[in-house]
């Protein structure tokens, strides 16, 4: 079976994504765990687990046919998506599984790629060690909280949080505010280094 691509994220709209498990894929000790919004709505169908544990399976046993399934997907002769999101629920599986995300970029220079990551390290490390990021992959770096810790000597670009019932002093007052509609919005597409993002907690 092939990996499984969502076009059904009511927030991406028209824009196609691969989701993976969360918590597992993500960083240990995170800190939105508890929070986290991809257990929430309409990941809690078990349909909907099972496609990302699915596509998680997928990543593991053969990363290679992974990464082409999902290349087939955004570019087909038949369709040839412009935008594209990594893992509206899940992140980086490992540092394989991130040079998999710039080869795909790199093969596909006509798509523009999102992904938000809280594996800083990760990101931090493949740069650090001469890798470099293709100008159609944006990367984001999630905060959480002001407490929350972002290593970021590259300068990415961030996406706050704000909480509804804690102070929130870490989000900068430039912040530009998520719609909420990334078909008519595409901020995080083009957003630069230096520059934020700031989202309501769900
Ligand atoms: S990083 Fe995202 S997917 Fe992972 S636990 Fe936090 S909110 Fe959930
Ligand atoms: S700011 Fe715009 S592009 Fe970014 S997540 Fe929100 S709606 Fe989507």
């Amino acid at each position: 079976m092939s990996v499984k691509i969502s076009t059904t994220n009511s927030k991406l709209g028209l824009i196609p994504s691969v989701n993976l498990t969360p918590i597992v894929t993500c960083r240990k000790n995170c800190p939105c765990a508890k929070d986290c919004y991809a257990r929430k709505g309409n990941f809690r169908f078990q349909n909907v687990k099972d496609s990302l544990a699915h596509n998680l399976q997928e990543y593991v046993e053969n990363p290679t046919q992974y990464f082409a399934d999902i290349k087939h997907a955004i570019n087909n002769g038949m369709v040839s998506y412009s935008y594209f999101r990594w893992h509206a629920a899940g992140d980086f599986v490992d540092e394989a599984y991130f040079a998999g995300v710039v080869k795909v970029a790199l093969d596909l220079p006509n798509t523009s790629f999102l992904a938000f990551t809280k594996k800083f390290e990760l990101v931090n490390e493949y740069l650090q060690n001469g890798g470099v990021i293709p100008k159609n992959l944006h990367i984001v770096f999630s905060a959480w909280g002001d407490e929350f810790h972002i290593e970021n000597p590259y300068n990415f670009p961030v996406a706050y949080v704000r909480f509804h019932d804690s102070e929130n002093k870490s989000i900068p007052e430039t912040a530009v505010e998520c719609s909420g509609d990334c078909t008519n919005c595409l901020q995080c597409w083009n957003i630069r280094n230096g520059e934020s993002v700031v989202f309501n907690k769900h």
